[in-house]
This record gives C-alpha cells, structure tokens and sequence, in this order.
C-alpha cells in the first residue's frame, strides 16, 4: 500500500543512527511536554531538560495525549504472519523468510559493505548492507538462522535483498499485522510502534454515542451478523492491528467498517463543535437594525444614483443580509459570488442599511489596492447620499501619513464616519468605533481567525457583537459548507452582471511567447489594456522581483511606444497607488506585476490577462486572476503560460489545473476541482491553521456518514450533553474553541 513508507522503519537504516531508546521513556512522551520534564527530573543528576529528541517529535506532532498516539493511525502494513519459501519469493515481493547464514563477508571495494549469503533449503539469497554495526554483523555469522524481512529483487546473478530486516529466527510468529507508522530519523519506528500500543492501552476509549445511535456502517457491510461490531475501541485495536485475513485494499481505501465507524465518530466531533458554536452565537447579542424614522431613505436614492440595476441575484442576497440584520442575534453569514460577480455593491447597500438605523460599519480589505479600490468606489457612491447627512466614508491603512491618520481615527471615534474602508489596519486597538454594528471582510479567506475575532470585540464596551459579513470569490462546495461552515449561513451569488462576454482561455507554451506579445501589441492598438502576471516564488522574493523587473523590461523593448507598468508587493504604496491609477485612468496599456493584483482590481477596459508559469498558480488563484479581466463588453483572453520541466513535462497536478481553468469559467466548477487536487486542508486557508481539520473522513466519499453526524449532533447536545463535550474533547481536544471563530 504505502509507497509513502519511509526507510528508517527498517531495523537498519541506511545511515547509522542511535538505537532508539527502550520501553520506559515512551511512557512519559505520551503525557506531553510537562510530564515529559518531570520524569527527566527523577534520574539522578539529570540536566535541567532531558526530553528525548523522539519526545520532542513526538510533541511537535500534537501526540500528547493518549488518545492522540490512538488516533495516530499506520501509513501501512507488514505482513510479518507468514514465512515465505525463497523459491516462492518473486522479482519485486516484499517478504519475511527464515534461512541460514551460509556467507558472510566485508567488501572493501567499490565501497565498504557487508555482503551475506543465506540458504532457507529451498533456494539462497544475497543480502547487502552498506552500514551495519559489529553486533548486527556478529548475529549474521555463518551458521546462524535468521529471520529476514524485505524486498527480493531477482537479478541476474540470482535472488537479493538490500538492507533488509532481520533478527534470530524463532519465536511465534505474530498473529496480526504489523503497522508502519510515518517514522523519522528523530522517531523511529519502534519508538512509535510501543508508544502507540502502550496508548492504546491506557487510553479512555469508552463510548461515547448515545445508547442506539450507530452509524450507518453496517449497512455496508452486512453480513448475514457475521460482522464484527466495531466501536471506538474494536476499530483503534483492529487498525493499528488487522488480523491477517483482512483484505488490504479495504484499509488502503478506508471503506473498512473500523475506518467507516473512525471516519462516522470523527464527523461527529466536527458537526458536535459546529453546532455547539452557533448554539453560542445564538445567545450573543447585536444591534439591531431598522431603519431609523427621521432617517431618509438612503438605500432608494443609493438605488436611484447606481448606473446599473441590480441582478435578481444581488436583490436575493441583500434581502437575506438585510433580514438577519433586523434580528438580535449576531450575524455570521458569508457571502459568496464568483469574481466579478458583484459582491462590492453588496457591501454597500448592507453598508446603508447600518447606516440608516443609525450605526457604523467597517469593510475591511487584505491588501491596500484593493482597500483603495473600495474605498475609491464607496466615496464616489456614498459620499453624495452621506454628505448631506454630516456623514463620512474614512480611510484607514497601514501606511498612512500620521496627521492623515489622526484625523480618521478622530472621525471613527466621533461617528461622523458612517462608513470605514481599509486593511488590517481598522482593527488596530487604537481604532475606537462610536458604535460600530456591522463589519465586512472581502476575500475573507486571506484573513485568519484571530482578526475575526479582534473585530467582534470593538463593540464589547457595549455587550454587544457586531454583525459579521463574509465575502469570498472561492465558493466553498456544498459538502465542505455542510461540514466546515455549519455554524454559517452561506448567501450565493449565482449570476453574473448582463453584458459580459466570456473569456476564452488559452494554454500555450512558454516557447511561444513572441506570439503572446504580438497579441498584446494587437490589444494595446486596440485600445484595449494587457496584465502580466509573474509568479510568486515562494522561497525567494527577490527572485520573484527580478523575474518581474526582467519581465518589465523585455516587454518595454518588445512594445516600443507602449506605456509598461511594473507592480510588486515591495513597492513603497506611494509608487503602487501611482502605477494603478495610470493603469485605471487607461493611460498604461500593460502592467507588469506579481500576484499583488490576484484580488478585486477592478479595471473594466483590461481585455487580455497573460499568466507567465501558470503550472505554479493555484486553481483558485488562476480563477481569480483570470477574473480581472471579462469585466467589460470587450471580448476577453486569458493566456495561461505554462512551461515544462527538465524531462519536457507537466506534473499531474499542473496539469490537471491548465485542463481545469481551460474547460470552465465556472467558480464552483473550479472550487470543487480545486478541492479535488488539493483536499479541503490546502483549500480553506487561514481557517486550516487552528482548525482540526479531517483526517479521516472524506467528505465527498462520506456523504453517508457526514449525513448521520448532522442528523445526530443537534440531537445529543440537546438530549447528552455531557457525552456530547467529551466526544468533543476526545477528538478535538483543545481545537475545538478555534474552530468557532
Ligand atoms: P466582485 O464580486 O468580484 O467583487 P465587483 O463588485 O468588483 O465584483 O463587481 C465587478 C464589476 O461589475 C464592477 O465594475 C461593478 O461595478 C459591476 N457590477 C456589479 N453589479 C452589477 C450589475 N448588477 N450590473 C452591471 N454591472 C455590475
Ligand atoms: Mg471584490
């Protein structure tokens, strides 16, 4: 099964490292770092600090409680039950035999290494080691039995094994088998291997489902009764050891009943938490807001003054903010639409409607540009309507002149700010809101729990919570809102704005790029406007840099009269904000930048978006960047560059993306592929850091299960409490208050 399996599980490794240490010090490991220090304490004369650097592994792993090495499940198995004939063994098969040492001999050249020849009467085989001990090269002197485990590769000069493991032979052989857990050089397999069975021991796994509430596992699996019925405990026992009948693929691919019932009671925790937090929400309290008697009516001349109506989707998804924003209960709904989808003016008529009961409200923004654009659009729109009301729209950034600053915060403060647009910087502690009632995040995803949290706090003074709006362009799949986003409601904005024509996507080898600048050359006479995206490198930004200033440059010579514009993110915002109003105001016919851009500009003259090494975007962040450009009637390319490795290839993945953005424009479409090729760990972003997320269930695979645990969830913390929070806590441990952020 496991082609992950690391060498160091084998009893020689490659490398000569410590002989892990005996049973007793995998005792104190598993009650976590304090323990762990204590028992280091007790021997006599120890230093201050004697965490085993396996302890220490083990730690890092988040294996500190008993139950955490239960749950650590193996990579795979080995099959130690049986003892195979030589003659048996074929080319490739990974297998245990017990011979006799018939040779046994150091080579000193082409390099030192210990060669062995054993004999099991049915046929011999040669075992090498290029590092061994003296005591492993005593046990293997000539006359001696062993058993011997590894892989037989048939040569020509007959049967061989590298560094396989051996021992004596003799002794039962096991009746179960052997797990292979994902070992280190720093934590080694049979460190692991006791450290888990003596947790599984002492472990607390007694039931915590409620009497007659089983998962839907044995449906599976039905078996005329014969079926062994597994809770919490037969499955940890089953899985770290199978009996050896097993049929292995059912463990590969998780469909075993010990894996479904793992899989059920892990969904369970997960829906338990979710459940639990909007439970809490739910006794929270916000303001609530209905239009004020003496206030006019803003959102109708905001309606009045727009250049566009609004689709019949923007109408649906207002009317549901609008709704829970009358109600005490805190808000906490997310708002996703595609790019370009329109989601800002959504911002901006939930914005009115604090506005007119009386309330402030902050939009705040990941990156500066795109906090500038918003602000930019919102004072064009709002400022009108507030004005006549003493009302403003204030700015708030990081890189903000101080006096500038001061008066924004006095503004704030004061409440003549109605509305306040920026980035991180709005939820400074300085920043001192009159009565702030709603908040709104873009591109949510891009921030993490904590800011979430530092927002509901600015209204604490009051015992209130402000009302929270989430906007995202990455729709999360059905499955994962089911499972993730429980505890929120989910607006979608399923409809584009009349008039916009698709975009055609080209994939094209980076060989054919002077094709690609002759097109641009071609837009820019047009009138039209060109992106250049550069990738980020992750290791090194200032490779990044250079990649896009050579770019920059090659461009400017290529298209001689062209205006080419250079952006990246460690520019001084003066300069930025300089480079994308020449590029909005249509003076600047290409830019030129990192992925600096991938949110929210909005640039509607801007017809053809070139993604230079697109094979290491994201999908997500393709689709994003992709969606900068289709915003107006214009017809619109994206040319996604990609170019081959050093064996002229594309690895799977990348490929899979190019395939993915060249035969969809459709976000969920992509959303859910993008889940496909990276898990739902990878995909939900900041929320993944403090969130358990699942290792064992899949939730497209486990619809059944998933289907259960949310039937059941809402019904055991109504009717068993008490087992509800301590199946939470098994699972989740201390994880469990993050993830209701
Ligand atoms: P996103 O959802 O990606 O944030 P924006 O809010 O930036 O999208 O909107 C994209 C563009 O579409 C903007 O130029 C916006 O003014 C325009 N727009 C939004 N709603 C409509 C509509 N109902 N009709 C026409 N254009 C619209
Ligand atoms: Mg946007």
């Amino acid at each position: 099964m496991g082609s992950v399996a690391k060498e160091s599980e084998l009893s020689v490794s490659k490398k000569p490292v410590a002989e892990p240490k005996p049973a007793a010090k995998a005792d104190s490991a598993k009650r976590g770092a304090g323990r762990a220090k204590k028992a280091g304490a007790d021997t006599e004369a120890a230093p201050k600090k004697t965490i085993s650097p396996a302890q220490q592994a083990l730690i890092k792993l988040g294996l500190t409680r008993d139950i955490d090495l239960a749950l650590h499940l193996p990579l795979r198995y080995e099959d130690e039950t049986r003892i195979t004939p030589l003659k048996n063994a074929r080319d490739g098969d990974t297998v245990q035999i017990e011979a006799r040492v018939m040779h046994s001999e150091v080579q000193l050249r082409p390099r030192r290494m210990l060669k062995v020849t054993v004999d099991d009467g049915t046929g011999t085989c040669l075992l090498t080691f290029f590092s061994f001990y003296p005591s492993q090269q005593k046990t293997m002197a000539v006359g001696a039995c062993l058993r011997i485990r590894g892989e037989v590769k048939g040569g020509f000069w007959g049967r061989q094994m590298m560094h396989p493991a051996f021992r004596v032979a003799g002794g039962e052989l096991p009746t179960a088998l052997t797990p292979v857990y994902p070992a280190t050089a720093t934590l080694p397999q049979a460190y692991l291997r006791r450290a888990i069975a003596t947790a599984l021991l002492r472990a607390d796994l007694a039931e915590t489902l409620p009497h007659g509430e089983q998962p839907p596992v044995a449906q599976f699996y039905g078996q005329n009764g014969l079926q062994p019925f597994y809770d919490l405990r037969n499955a940890l026992t089953f899985l770290h050891h199978p009996t050896a009948d097993v049929a292995l693929v059912t463990l590969e691919d998780h469909s075993h009943p010990a894996w479904q019932r793992l899989k059920a009671e892990e969904l369970l925790a997960q829906q338990l938490s979710q459940y639990e937090a909007k439970r809490e929400r739910a006794r929270l309290r916000a303001p609530v807001l209905k239009p004020l008697a003496d206030m006019p009516d803003l959102t109708q001349q905001f309606l009045a003054q727009l250049p566009f109506g609004l689709t019949g989707a923007q109408q649906r998804v207002v009317a549901e903010i609008r709704n829970d924003m009358e109600r005490r209960i805190p808000m906490h709904r997310l708002l996703q639409g595609d790019v370009g989808s329109g989601k800002t003016v959504v911002a901006a008529l939930s914005a009115m409607a604090c506005i007119e009961a009386g309330w402030q409200c902050a939009l705040m923004a990941p990156t500066e540009i795109l906090a500038e654009q918003h602000f930019g659009k919102l004072v064009g729109w709002l400022e009108p309507i507030l004005g006549p009301l003493g009302k403003k729209v204030a700015w708030l950034a990081g890189a903000q002149k101080k006096k500038e600053r001061g008066e924004m915060l006095a503004l704030v403060a004061s409440g003549e700010a109605a509305l306040v647009v920026g980035t991180h910087a709005v939820i400074q502690d300085q920043v001192q809101f009159k009565n702030l009632a709603l908040a709104v995040i873009d591109e949510q995803h891009r921030f993490g729990v904590a800011q979430r949290l530092a927002l509901r706090q600015k209204l604490a003074a009051t015992g209130l919570e402000p009302h929270m709006l989430m906007m995202s362009a990455t729709p999360i799949p059905r499955t994962l809102a089911m499972s993730y986003y429980a505890d929120l409601d989910v607006s979608t904005i399923d409809e584009l704005p009349p008039g916009r024509t698709p975009i055609v996507t080209k994939l094209i080898g980076d060989s054919r790029k002077d094709e690609v600048i002759e097109r641009i050359a071609a837009q820019v006479t047009s009138g039209r406007q060109v992106y250049w995206v550069c990738p980020l490198i992750e290791e090194s930004e200032a490779l990044d840099l250079s990649n896009a200033t050579a770019t920059h440059e090659h461009l400017s010579e290529m298209l001689p009269g062209v205006m080419v514009g250079l952006l990246h993110s460690r520019m001084p915002t003066a300069e930025k904000k300089a480079v994308m109003e020449l590029f909005s105001a249509g003076i600047m016919g290409v830019l030129v930048s990192t992925t600096v851009i991938e949110v929210g500009v909005d640039v509607p003259n801007a017809s053809l978006m070139v993604i230079e090494h697109s094979e290491r975007f994201g999908l997500s962040q393709l689709h994003q960047l992709r969606g900068r450009v289709g915003r107006g009637a214009a017809a619109s390319a994206c040319v996604l560059l990609y170019s081959v490795n050093d064996n002229g290839r594309l690895s799977d993945t990348g490929k899979e993306r190019l395939r993915a953005m060249a035969e969809t424009n459709d976000g969920f479409e992509i959303a859910r592929r993008d889940l496909e090729i990276r898990g739902p760990g990878e995909f939900l972003g900041a929320r993944q850091s403090g969130a358990a997320m699942l290792r064992f269930a899949d939730l497209e695979q486990d619809v059944l299960l998933l289907d259960w645990a949310r039937e059941l969830a809402p019904r055991m913390l109504e009717q068993n409490p008490m087992l509800a929070a301590r199946h939470v806590s098994r699972w989740l441990g201390g994880k469990a208050e993050y993830l209701k952020a």
